[in-house]
């Protein structure tokens, strides 16, 4: 579960990015972020991620105080949350397989887990047979595929998707959410931050909607809510 109570995030600068932001996320949910660009969307997403600090509040997850973490607890906080960004952001210098197995590497996997997880998560976005490709030679839908593969490698409970549509076409798109969909259905918790009002009336999942770094609406079933 994610919780967070009462969360705000001034950087440096002084800009308020979120301010007094609080709710659950229970395991297996399936949660869209949306609202207009500074919204605060980001934020939310880099505080789960560790990779900014609450200013103030607790971000909780699966009972551990994030804000308290010590570096060297982060790794395995990491490991627990999976990743896809709207760029993509593969190696291009490695294979699909590579790109999925340094994932595992650099949590420390055995040969044997590696051989035997990467083939799995690579059926389960449907890259098989692009396993010897280089980013380059796929389309941005496969390249979100890898992505997601890479993501999933190491089963984590969370995937955050930041935007992850964003650079793709609307087939594509409808795709990658097909397979989000699919993903978790299999138990995976996903939140993803979006400004892609189709899919995300289409899909009548949660919607949290972020305005001025404060939540103006969390609804069961909810709809995008503004005009794109
Ligand atoms: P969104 O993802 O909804 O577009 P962000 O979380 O990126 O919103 O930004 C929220 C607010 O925080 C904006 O006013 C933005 O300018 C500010 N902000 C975001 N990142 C930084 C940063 N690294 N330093 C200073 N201000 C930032």
């Amino acid at each position: 579960m994610i919780i967070f109570s009462n969360v705000s995030k001034v950087y440096e600068n002084g800009s308020t990015a979120l301010n007094g932001v609080s709710f659950f996320i229970e395991r297996g949910e399936f949660v869209f972020v949306v609202g207009p660009s500074g919204a605060g969307k980001s934020t939310l997403i880099k505080l789960l991620m560790h990779e900014e600090t609450a200013t103030s509040g607790e971000v909780i997850i699966d009972g551990v105080t994030v804000n308290g973490l010590k570096q060297n607890q982060i790794p395995y906080l990491r490991r627990n949350m999976g990743v896809v960004f709207q760029d993509f952001r593969l190696l291009p210098k490695k294979t699909v397989y590579e790109n999925v197995s340094f994932a595992m590497e650099i949590v420390g996997a055995s040969r044997r887990e590696i051989r035997r997880q990467v083939p799995t998560v690579l059926s389960l976005v449907g890259l098989s047979h692009k396993a010897k490709s280089f980013p380059s030679q796929l389309s941005g839908g496969e390249q979100q595929r890898v992505a997601l593969a890479r993501a999933l490698v190491n089963n984590p409970s969370f995937l955050i998707a930041d935007e992850p549509t964003g650079n793709l076409n609307p087939k594509t798109a409808q795709e990658i959410m097909e397979l989000l969909n699919d993903i978790n259905k299999r138990g995976t918790t996903i939140i993803m931050a979006t400004h892609a009002k189709d899919i995300v009336d289409q899909m009548k999942k949660r919607v949290i909607a972020i305005e001025d770094g404060v939540i103006v609406r969390d609804e069961a079933r909810g709809v995008y809510g503004y005009e794109n």
